[in-house]
């Protein structure tokens, strides 16, 4: 249960006045729906302005607060603007201007003849000052120059600064007083303020201390609840499995394994012998052989009489794999199943028999596989494929409802930086497969205009006309989501219009039958070419597909791009990757694609997209979903996790049921920051 003290933190955005039904959506859009997301909704920075006593002592492009008396309204003809202008104390005058329907608001604002206070930017219009749409129009000069450092946060379409600031604000006089969870030693080291004073802080200016504390709190959270789910983990019985070797011995593979597969296959073998559950992430870069690797890992389980799970995270995946390990599998008589939400009536009571009464070994599926009907006769280990989102820990959980805790391998493509794989998996063991099967050919990378979109669809022409296939990348960014199908659906129309039938599409608003058979459809070869948004990142594996196109390739993370172009060069024919690029190109932007065009390490990539990020283009960064932090940003993660992580290690080894004051401190954290699954794991707790 949540603590009490938490409840006005947790209490709906319609508790807020001024919150209709109206906002809703735009509120959605940006995470806030309850009180709580409101405070730590924090300003991506700062207006500075400057008051000044008259315009020429401002110059052009500053922002600044001016006391101005209104003497004239103008109304331009036709759909012109609409101005006010209005004179400073020294006599100059300045066109305060208003674009579409605001006349009757500025007229209200800006009485003729009566001081005001007025902030915004200004410009210049011919041979006069202007300022277009006063950021702050007041009658109230200490509430104006109260101002003059102003947060700008980050905004969804139907929200304005001066509502979000307000309701902001409404949230900030809701904060309780928190017990400090932070160890007292090291917040005073490092200035740190206490929580309910750091937050207003953190909206009131660029205040370092309190941000970092705030990012701090949220990075503890999180180490703490992933030691104990570690913690739990190592307390559970799980089923020591002893694989004698006879269905492996059966594997009739085309390829001998890398040293890096074999290696790893030999690090399960040796958790998967112990009492307590195996906790171990597999991580290598996209085409390193993991399906082998797990596909050995589960094969254990079955010589040892007991079931192994396939959790895959979308439909096309699951069927996938189950395919590929069938066909790897065929020697060795193992009974392979494949489970997802479709499956309905007789086909699903089949299956669901055959877990129960064992006759089916291996069940590969999505997260149907693990709901309240599907019971197990003896699974004794769970696969977790791409595991790269956060949200681990909830998955760890449901692999323990079982009365033994099955054993779980998670495999991630993802490279992720060190720093990062601790932010995700905590204490996990890992396994790295950090040596490619052989025979792999580089793929030919090269960064092309966009404006040469002509020729681009010209070589594509050429190369479907060799019979090879290729995929056409859209890209997909979270805030307009609709906008990026819309563009998708549009280059999808466009490319069927050049090659017809040949064309399939898949993205995320598909339903599922429509997207499966469209997969299905390139995976048979008889469409050649796919036009997709980053559904395809994960997974999908299609040897004959050797070019791919990406569209305004800079709107990706290099990890991203990394594990899109991992699609292709498959198979034995050299491949081709061509990066689109927009014209508004940053210096960030441009290094990046060069590096995507220099090297095929997925490690190395990951740690340099780190790195230049951490290097300025920040922003953003905090909603893209690719960390499973809202507050703390890279280079907060970089400094302060490793402190964080060692900070909850200690804590709960002085107090393992968090029962101390501190400990009592700790609770509440997690539930703040929804950590609550670690909570519920403790003993008694
Ligand atoms: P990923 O790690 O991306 O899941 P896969 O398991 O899909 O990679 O393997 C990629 C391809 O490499 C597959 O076609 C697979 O058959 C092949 N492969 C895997 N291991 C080896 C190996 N040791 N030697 C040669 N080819 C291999
Ligand atoms: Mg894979």
């Amino acid at each position: 249960m949540r603590p009490d003290l938490l409840n006005p933190l947790f209490a709906e955005a319609s508790s807020l006045k001024g919150v209709g039904p109206g906002l809703a959506r735009p509120l959605e859009k940006l995470g806030l729906t309850r009180v709580k997301d409101f405070a730590y909704h924090l300003p991506d920075r700062f207006v500075l302005r400057r008051a000044i006593a008259n315009l020429d002592e401002a110059s052009v492009g500053e922002q600044i607060v001016v006391a101005l008396t209104p003497r004239d309204y103008r109304q331009s003809a036709g759909r012109g603007p609409f101005r006010v202008m209005a004179e400073d104390e020294s006599g100059s005058f300045v066109a305060l201007t208003y674009f579409g329907r605001a006349s009757y608001t500025a007229k209200k604002q800006l009485p003729l003849g009566e001081k005001r206070w007025v902030a915004g930017r200004l410009d210049q219009f011919g041979q006069t000052w202007q300022i277009v749409h006063p950021d702050h129009v007041s009658d109230d000069s200490a509430g104006m120059l109260g101002q003059l450092n102003e947060p700008v946060y980050p905004l969804s379409e139907g929200l304005t600064q001066g509502r979000l600031q307000g309701l902001v604000h409404q949230s900030l006089a809701h904060l309780p007083q928190l017990p400090e969870w932070i160890e007292p030693g090291l917040a005073q080291r490092m200035d740190w303020p206490a929580w309910h004073e750091a937050l207003p802080l953190a909206h009131k200016g660029e205040h370092k201390a309190a941000r970092d504390r705030l990012a701090y709190d949220e990075l503890l959270a999180n180490s703490l609840a992933l030691i104990l789910v570690r913690e739990s983990n190592r307390s559970r019985q799980g089923t020591p499995l002893h694989g004698d070797g006879h269905l492996r011995a059966k594997l009739n593979l085309p390829f001998d394994l890398t040293g890096a597969q074999k290696r790893s296959i030999a690090e399960i073998e040796g958790d998967v012998a112990q009492g307590a559950p195996m906790l171990r992430l597999l991580q290598g870069d996209v085409g390193s052989g993991k399906t082998a690797v797990a596909l050995n890992a589960m094969l254990i389980a079955v010589e040892s009489g007991a079931q192994a799970a396939l959790l895959a995270p979308t439909e096309i995946l699951a069927r996938q794999h189950a395919d590929t390990l069938s066909k790897m599998a065929v020697g060795t008589g193992v009974n392979i199943a494949l489970l997802t939400g479709r499956d309905k009536g007789r086909a699903r009571e089949s299956i669901l028999m055959g877990l129960l009464d064992g006759s089916i070994d291996i069940c590969v599926g999505t997260h149907a596989i693990f709901q309240e009907a599907v019971a197990y006769r003896n699974l004794a280990l769970v696969v977790i494929d791409e595991q790269h989102r956060f949200g681990v820990g909830q998955r760890l959980m449901l692999t323990q409802k079982a009365r033994r805790t099955p054993h779980c391998l998670a495999m991630t493509a993802t490279p992720i930086p060190r720093t990062l794989t601790l932010a995700q998996y905590g204490e996990m063991d890992v396994s790295r497969l950090d040596e490619m099967p052989p025979g792999r050919q580089a793929i030919d990378t090269r960064v092309v205009a966009q404006e040469r979109l002509a020729d681009v669809i010209e070589g594509v022409g050429r190369h479907i006309a060799k019979g090879a296939q290729a995929y056409w990348v859209c890209p997909m960014v979270r805030e307009q989501e609709n906008d990026d199908m819309a563009a998708a659906e549009a280059r999808f129309a466009a490319l069927k219009e050049r090659f017809g039938d040949m064309v399939v599409m898949v993205h995320g608003q598909l339903r599922p039958e429509v997207k499966d058979a469209a997969m299905e459809r390139f995976a048979r070869g008889d469409a050649k070419l796919l036009v997709a948004t980053t559904v395809i990142e994960v997974g999908v594996d299609v040897p004959n597909a050797t070019l791919m196109v990406i569209e305004q390739a800079e709107r990706f993370g290099l990890a991203q791009l990394h594990q899109l172009r991992g699609r292709v060069g498959r198979g034995s024919q050299q491949s081709t990757c061509l990066l689109l690029r927009g014209d508004a190109l940053s210096e960030t932007g441009r290094e990046r694609l060069a590096l995507m065009r220099e090297t095929q390490d997925g490690f190395r990539l990951a740690e340099e997209d780190l790195r230049l990020r951490g290097g300025g283009e920040l922003l953003g960064t905090r909603q893209s979903g690719e960390t499973p932090f809202k507050v703390a940003d890279f280079e907060q993660i970089a400094k302060l996790l490793p402190l964080a992580h060692d900070d909850a290690r200690l804590l709960m080894e002085r107090d393992g049921g968090l029962s101390s004051p501190r400990g009592q401190a700790a609770r509440v954290l997690l539930y703040l920051f929804e950590r609550d699954w670690g909570v519920q794991l403790l003993r008694g707790g």
